[in-house]
């Protein structure tokens, strides 16, 4: 079906002479996977009053990216898209069998310091793969750069972190900590629509200027 609507899409650019860009209108751009942490049994982070679990706002989330990176004509790829456990290794696999240029995980953060709050982002720091290191680097940095413009967050910064998805993933790759759950601020923000739109623009903005900008240095 994909194939279908390539050659279709591309008969039809052949007759209009429309540049090159708007074939990626179509999804048909650079494959990018969005990572909607936790799901299922694993409710991730979790606060009470007002209540709220990290799982249901990853996905909201993630979805909202999905939404803007199809707008600007990634091919995205999900590695849930419900309320369903999947283990890390699993998510690390769709990533491989997509052949994704990019891996984006999406969580949110909680400390047992109430006042701990804002917006981090982590990548791999691996000896082995230098080139993958420093474009999740990049990445990491266009990202952030573009969430904190969208929601005036507080940032806490680009970091290296060990986290199983984004260090046995093969492509460059990034894990987004959106704000604290366990802090009133933040968890009242996070649950607005209104608000994770503001950070998924963010990270749709952040990825499309590193395929643009970054992603050849
Ligand atoms: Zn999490």
């Amino acid at each position: 079906m994909r194939y279908l609507l390539i050659i279709f899409l591309s008969a039809a650019l052949w007759a209009d002479n429309r540049p090159i860009a708007s074939a990626l209108n179509s999804g048909t751009g650079p494959t990018v996977v969005v990572d909607a942490g936790h799901g299922g049994n694993d409710q991730g982070a979790k606060a009470k009053n007002p209540y709220c679990e990290e799982k249901r706002i990853c996905l909201q989330t993630a979805r909202l990216v999905k939404k803007y990176l199809d707008q600007l004509g990634y091919h995205v790829v999900m590695t849930r898209n419900s309320d369903a456990f999947v283990p890390l290794s699993r998510r690390v696999e769709i990533a491989k069998q997509a052949d994704a240029e990019l891996f984006v995980s999406i969580h949110f953060n909680s400390s047992r310091v109430p006042t701990a709050s804002g917006i981090e982002i982590f990548f791999y720091d691996s000896k082995q793969e230098k080139r993958r290191t420093s474009a999740s680097k990049r990445l990491a940095d266009s990202i952030l750069t573009r969430v904190l413009r969208r929601t005036q967050a507080h940032s806490r910064g680009v970091k290296k972190g060990n986290l199983y998805v984004i260090r046995e993933t093969t492509m460059p790759a990034v894990l987004l900590e959106g704000g604290f759950i366990s802090n009133p601020a933040d968890r009242a923000n996070l649950k607005s629509v209104e608000y994770q739109d503001k950070i998924a623009r963010g990270v749709a903005d952040g990825v499309d200027y590193y395929f643009r900008k970054l992603k050849g240095r």
